[in-house]
C-alpha cells in the first residue's frame, strides 16, 4: 500500500530513542532539550527530506506525464487520485492507527509544495483533503467519528470542504444552507458553490445553520457521503487549475444521521475559522511550489536560447529580472515555512499564515508571468506548460480568503499591536 519512502518514514517515526530517530529541529522539545540550537528556516529533518524526495519522485514520474492532458480535458485522471492514496499522501498527518503516514504538518506543506511544482491542480486536491477535511476530523472528531472516517479518508475516499455559497464568499458566515432536526437525523436544504474535489469526492464536510436566530453561532459542521444524496449540480469551467474539479452542490432534504455533527452543534464557525487559518499555509505552499515550478522551467531555457550572439539569460536586463524573482521566491518560502513551523510549535500563526498566503500568491503571479516573458513566444505556447502556471496562479489570490481578506487580517493584528 505504501511506498518504500513512506514506509521508511513511518518506521523512523516509531524508532526507539537512541537509534536512528531523526531530530525534529524545530519542535518545541528540540528547542527545549537542545537549549540554544536554532536553525535556518529551510533546515529540515531527515524524515522531512525523505518525504520531500518521495513526493518529488511521484510528482515528476507519475503526475508529470499527465499534466497537459488533464488540463486540456479539465479533468483529474483517476489513477492520480489512486496514486496519492497509495503513496500515503492522503492521510499525511493522520495516525498510523487510522491508516495515515503520521507525519508532521510541515511534511504536509512539503507535499503540497512539491506537487504544485509539477501540477497545482493535483496539489490543491491533496491540500484540501489533508489540511481541511482530515484536519477537521483529527482535531474535532469524536473517537467514533475518527475511527469511522479517517481510515476511509487515508486509504480510498476523497473529501470536500463545503462552506462557500452563491450568496456567501468572503462573508462566509452569511451562509443560507439550513439544517433542521428530524428525530435522529438532520435534514439539510440549500446549496454550496465552488467546492474543490466535489466531482470525485465521496465524503463532504457541509456547513449549515441549525438556528439562524443565533446568527453565526448556529453554524454547524456535518459530515455526509455522496450516496446520502449530495447532488453535483454544475462543474465550473475555469481559467486555471482546470484538472481540479470545482462544483456547485445542491442539498434537497439531505438526511444526515445526528451522530454526523463534527465538533458540536453551533461550533461550525469556530471550527471553520481555525481550520482556514491553517489551510492558508497550504495555499501558500501551493503558490510557492507553483512559482518555483515556473522558474525551474523557464530559467534553463534562458541559458540555451541565444540572441545577439549570447544566451539571453546573460543579458543584464534578464539577469536582474531573474535575480529579483529568486529573491521573491525566497521571501515566499521563508514566510511559508515560518508560518508552518509556528503552527507546529503550538505558537500563534494567524497573522503569519495570512502574510504567507498573501505574499506567495503575489509572487506566484509575478514569477510565472515573468517566466512566460523570459521564454518569449515559446513561453506563450501551451506546449511548454509555463503559461499554465500563470493561469493557475490567479486562484491563489481568491480561494481560502481573497488577498483583501488576508490584508484585512494582517491589518487587524497591526492595529491591535499599535493602538494599545
Ligand atoms: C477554484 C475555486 C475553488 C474553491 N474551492 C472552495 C472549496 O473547496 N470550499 C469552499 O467552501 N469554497 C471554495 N471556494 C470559494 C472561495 O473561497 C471564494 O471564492 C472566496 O472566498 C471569495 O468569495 P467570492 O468568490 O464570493 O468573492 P467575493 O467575496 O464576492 O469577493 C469579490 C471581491 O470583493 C472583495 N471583497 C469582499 N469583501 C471585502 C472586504 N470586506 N474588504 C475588501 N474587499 C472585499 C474580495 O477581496 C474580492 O476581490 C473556491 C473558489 C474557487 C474559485
Amino acid at each position: 500500500m505504501f511506498s518504500a519512502a513512506s514506509r521508511l518514514l513511518r518506521a523512523t517515526k516509531h524508532c526507539p530513542k537512541g537509534l536512528v530517530e531523526p531530530t525534529r529541529m524545530f519542535s518545541i522539545s528540540a528547542i527545549r532539550t537542545e537549549g540554544l540550537q536554532l536553525n535556518s528556516l529551510d533546515t529540515f529533518t531527515e524524515e522531512e527530506n525523505m518525504f520531500r524526495d518521495s513526493v518529488k519522485r511521484f510528482a515528476v514520474d507519475i503526475v508529470g506525464p499527465k499534466v497537459r492532458e488533464m488540463d486540456e480535458k479539465e479533468s483529474m485522471d483517476p489513477t492520480i487520485i489512486q496514486g496519492l492514496f497509495e503513496q500515503g499522501l492522503m492521510g499525511i498527518e493522520t495516525s498510523a492507527e487510522h491508516g495515515g503516514a503520521e507525519a508532521s504538518f510541515v511534511s504536509a506543506i512539503i507535499a503540497i509544495e512539491e506537487l504544485a511544482k509539477i501540477d497545482p491542480s493535483v496539489s490543491v486536491m491533496c491540500d484540501v483533503h489533508n489540511t481541511l477535511v482530515n484536519t477537521i476530523l483529527r482535531k474535532y472528531g469524536t473517537k467514533e467519528q475518527q475511527d469511522k472516517w479517517l481510515p476511509l479518508l487515508s486509504e480510498s475516499q476523497l473529501g470536500s470542504f463545503c462552506l462557500s455559497e452563491p450568496v456567501s464568499g468572503s462573508d462566509a458566515f452569511a451562509l443560507q444552507t439550513r439544517a433542521k432536526k428530524d428525530g435522529d437525523h438532520w435534514v439539510i436544504n440549500g446549496s454550496k458553490m465552488w467546492i474543490t474535489n466535489s466531482h470525485e469526492a465521496e465524503i463532504f464536510l457541509i456547513f449549515a445553520n441549525v438556528d439562524p436566530s443565533k446568527g453565526y453561532k448556529g453554524i454547524t459542521c456535518f459530515i455526509a457521503t455522496k450516496d446520502m444524496g449530495v447532488q453535483i449540480a454544475k462543474k465550473e469551467e475555469k481559467l486555471g487549475i482546470r484538472a481540479s474539479s470545482t462544483c456547485t452542490l445542491n442539498f434537497d432534504d439531505l438526511r444526515i444521521p445526528a451522530e454526523n455533527i463534527i465538533g458540536g452543534e453551533g461550533k461550525g464557525y469556530k471550527l471553520a475559522i481555525e481550520i482556514l487559518n491553517e489551510g492558508r499555509i497550504g495555499i501558500a505552499a501551493q503558490m510557492l511550489g507553483l512559482a518555483q515550478g515556473a522558474f525551474d522551467k523557464a530559467v534553463p531555457y534562458t541559458y540555451q536560447r541565444t540572441q545577439f550572439g549570447q544566451p539571453i539569460g546573460t543579458f543584464q536586463g534578464m539577469q536582474f529580472q531573474i535575480a529579483e524573482a529568486a529573491v521573491e521566491l525566497e521571501t515566499a518560502r521563508l514566510l511559508t515555512y515560518n508560518a508552518a513551523r509556528r503552527k507546529e510549535e503550538g505558537r500563534t500563526f494567524t497573522k503569519e499564515a495570512a502574510m504567507a498566503k498573501y505574499w506567495a500568491s503575489q509572487v506566484a503571479q509575478h514569477v510565472s508571468g515573468s517566466a512566460i516573458e523570459w521564454c518569449g513566444g515559446v513561453g506563450f505556447t501551451r506546449e511548454t506548460g509555463i503559461e499554465k502556471f500563470w493561469r493557475d496562479s490567479k486562484i491563489g489570490a481568491i480561494y481560502e480568503g481573497t488577498s483583501n481578506i488576508q490584508l484585512q487580517t494582517i491589518a487587524k493584528f497591526i492595529q491591535q499591536e499599535y493602538s494599545r
